[in-house]
């Protein structure tokens, strides 16, 4: 080995879709994977780590930060007839309306270090709190995503910040005060911001830490036209581009009105999908959106833990994947950080849908003795197509691959006997196996530990007490 490389021994490492013993994982001093090895001299000068598998670490595509201060807070029956999607939103704007730059700060760090513990080492976060309560202007328009760029950095998070644009609250709706954080003047007002944004955070970080996305936030929220724009902007610049895409009914019924079609269809029929674009939630979609989406190469951003809590229904994750689709999986809302949570929805709902089960499950015809195979497939989602959606170089542990990985504690009780069962490992992990986190081979987390966890849950208590001690 070489005097600037180290290695790690695990019981077994996850690599091209199996748990494979006896490899060492050695990585360079920029922070890169050289190679994954059986080599006697890689194999005795590696750290031995009993008892341990490492995994390839876990691409969060779609979070909001700031919504943590709300986890937990809007359980209850409004004055509303019906509680839905649509009220939850109301509370979450009156927090959105109420945080400092501070408390943005401090609600970041507290999820982006709950996101590390949980195994998270690159998270796309789809930003549009961009003003001041009220909707005033702070000197600097990209404060608030430098604030929320710093939060992951200070915690050590690669971070796609996904500048979102927000230019109304729908098609003929009268503006809502709980949205002017979010606003922007004009398309191209956002975009020169962007492109301040884009070299700022340029100069600062390097690009594969810190890099930008630009997100319309939904054709709810952006017209037509200026989605136009903005698409191109990304396409332009190499950027990911994500934005909601018919998460809700009602979002659906008001395309339809002011564009003829439902989202997808309006987009598929304008041509405005492509390899970059990652539709959130896609909830509601009929069999042609479907097909449009995998036949234009587009990801979509699941986030069923989000889904399930909000009762927005449940992600066509089958016909998807079926269709070809890139199956990613986000946080959302933070009612909970784990990515394998995530994962098992996206089968478990469907099983309670269809009365069956295994439903995601390879077909016979394709791997007809392989345990693992949906194992495999959940593990892709929350790894590998979350970094293709991001356009990030990680999610698997691989050569000239960053080695962003987490190692799991094979006799925490909820593994314990797993052996090199896959399977058994995905449908059982709870947070408590997860021991060390990685970044670019950095060991940021030991033994379940953030090195400023005790700072950061302060910081957030107070910054707790105040948003919900007012009346
Ligand atoms: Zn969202």
């Amino acid at each position: 080995m070489g005097v600037h490389e180290k290695a790690w021994l695990p019981d077994f490492l996850y690599t091209g879709g199996r748990l494979e013993n006896g490899l060492a994982m050695v990585v360079d001093q920029t922070g890169h994977i050289t190679r994954l090895s059986r080599q006697p001299q890689d194999l005795a000068g590696a750290e031995r780590i009993r008892n341990r598998a490492i995994f390839p670490g876990f691409v969060n595509a779609h979070s909001h930060a700031f919504q943590r201060t709300i986890r937990g807070r809007t359980e209850y029956r409004t004055q509303a007839s019906k509680d839905t999607f649509w009220t939850w939103r109301d509370k979450m704007y009156q927090a959105a309306q109420a945080l400092t730059p501070d408390g943005i700060y401090a609600s970041a760090r507290m999820v982006f270090m709950e996101m590390l513990l949980a195994g998270i080492t690159t998270v796309g976060e789809f930003h549009y709190l961009h003003h001041a309560p009220g909707g005033t202007r702070y000197d600097d328009l990209n404060l608030l995503a430098k604030t929320v760029v710093r939060a992951a950095r200070d915690v050590g998070l690669r971070i796609a910040l996904l500048q979102t644009a927000y230019a109304r609250a729908g098609w003929k709706n009268a503006p809502n005060p709980g949205q002017t954080r979010f606003l922007y003047r004009s398309v191209t007002e956002f975009c020169d911001e962007l492109d301040a944004l884009r070299t700022d955070l340029d100069t600062q970080y390097r690009g594969d830490q810190v890099w930008l996305g630009i997100a319309p936030h939904s054709l709810r929220a952006v017209p037509l036209d200026n989605f136009c724009v903005l698409n191109q902007y990304g396409r332009d610049h190499g950027m990911p581009v994500h934005m909601h895409v018919s998460e809700q009914r009602e979002e659906n019924e008001q395309c339809l009105a002011e564009n003829g079609k439902t989202p997808v269809a309006l987009l598929a029929g304008e041509g405005l999908l492509h390899g970059n674009f990652t539709a959130i939630h896609c909830v509601h979609l009929s069999d042609a959106e479907i097909g449009a989406l995998g036949a234009a190469g587009t990801s979509v951003c699941a986030c069923p833990t989000t889904e399930r809590n909000l009762g927005d229904g449940i992600v066509p994750a089958r016909d998807l994947l079926n269709a070809g689709v890139n199956l990613a999986l986000g946080s959302d809302s933070q009612i909970q950080i784990d990515p394998l949570e995530d994962a098992r929805q996206l089968e478990y709902h469907l099983r309670l849908l269809t009365e069956e089960r295994a439903v995601l499950a390879p077909r016979l015809s394709e791997s007809s003795d392989d345990p693992d195979g949906l194992a495999q497939k959940l593990l892709y989602s929350a790894t590998v197509a979350g970094a293709q959606s991001l356009r990030a170089p990680v999610g698997v542990l691989g050569v000239g691959h960053p080695a962003d990985f987490f190692t799991v504690d094979l006799r925490d009780p909820s593994i314990a006997g797993a052996g090199n069962s896959l399977a058994a490992i995905v449908f059982g992990l709870q947070r408590t196996a997860i021991c060390d986190v990685a970044v670019a081979g950095r060991m940021i987390v030991r033994d379940g530990r953030h090195p400023s966890a005790d700072e950061i849950v302060d910081h957030f208590d107070n910054v707790q007490r105040e948003l919900w001690s007012k009346p």
